[in-house]
């Protein structure tokens, strides 16, 4: 199994500003002065060697959309935030036009971060395409129809000329979706949020963002637990700090990485992927939020290790 992110913020895009371009070009002219930098490739050695991931790149700034491949030829991707623009280009890009696809689509839930995207799919533009979105969110359906009335966007939905299909689906309910198993379980958040859990070959992925975990509530804990049992990799929103998510933004509907360390620990997953990150968190922030995951991990590990990464929009995962 494949995972490729195609955006990884949340609430809303968060584009690299020219300040910080600037900022981070600054500071690798510095760090760099005087070391004979005067090929590219003694450049890309010393990003490698000299530089952390937010001095030479970026988490990104697209919201929600990432792609399981499962090896078929049928497309699997979780959610339609404006991550979905790069991911239709890049297969467009690679089947061209005249090929039409199959491309499944699993929607947590339907604010503007997760379905955002949608309205700019390029193949839903193209006759032949099959799109295939499926929900266990009861509004899903009217809420993609609707971001495309006029007059918001200058395409209705029902112009779109792909065939374009919405499949509910129930919570707790194993489907057979683009190869792979897809379970739904009903998350904590504002206007409801579903988590998928999806299973392929022996290895399991865990979606779950947009979803609030309280501690002193032992039932979800365990039933959160149950569903990211023994997962290779759980994708978990982790938007907030632990100070935050139990103080002035508690009963906002994220959580925070401390969360997604015991929640994962509980359930004896193998990796947690930082995801859904805060807008104003700058690249730095983000970097320090995963040392501090990292800090967590060790020093309440009982088992085996925990791995942990901050996802990134370009970021692949093979598990
Ligand atoms: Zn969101
Ligand atoms: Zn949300």
């Amino acid at each position: 199994m494949k995972i490729t992110f195609w955006g990884t913020r949340g609430s809303l895009p968060a584009p690299l500003s020219g300040r910080s371009v600037r900022r981070k070009l600054v500071n690798a002219l510095v760090k760099g002065a005087n070391r004979g930098l005067d090929t590219p490739e003694k450049a890309e050695a010393f990003c490698d060697e000299a530089m952390s991931f937010a001095e030479w790149s970026t988490f990104g700034g697209n919201t929600s959309c990432v792609q399981v491949d499962t090896g078929g030829t049928d497309y699997l991707i979780c959610d339609l935030g404006s991550g979905a623009r790069e991911f239709s280009l890049s297969a467009l890009g690679k089947h061209g036009p005249a090929a039409p696809q199959t491309y499944h689509v699993l929607v947590s839930h339907v604010h503007w971060d997760h379905i955002m995207g949608f309205p700019f799919f390029v193949p839903a533009f193209i006759p032949g395409n099959h799109i295939r979105i499926y929900s266990c969110h009861p509004k899903f359906e009217e809420a993609i129809r609707g971001q495309s009335h006029a007059p918001c966007f200058p395409v209705e939905f029902s112009a779109l000329p792909a065939s374009i299909e919405f499949i509910t689906l129930e919570t707790g309910v194993p489907y057979e979706i683009a190869g792979a198993t897809v379970t739904g379980m009903a998350q904590l958040h504002g206007g409801e949020s579903f988590g998928y859990r999806i299973e392929h070959d022996g290895k399991t992925a865990v979606y779950t963002t947009d979803a609030e975990y309280k501690p002193d509530d032992y039932g979800l804990m365990d039933r959160t637990a149950a569903f990211f049992r023994g997962a290779d990799l759980v994708i978990f929103d982790a938007m907030y700090s632990l100070a935050e998510s139990i103080s002035v933004k508690e009963d906002w509907g994220h959580s925070s990485n401390i969360m997604g360390v015991e929640l994962c620990q509980m359930a004896g997953a193998r990796q947690l992927c930082l995801f859904h990150h805060e807008p104003v968190n700058d690249d730095q922030r983000i970097q320090d939020i995963l040392a501090e995951t990292l800090r967590f991990e060790e020093i309440t590990r009982s088992g085996d290790k925990l791995e942990i990464c901050a996802a990134y929009d370009g970021l692949v995962l093979e598990l």
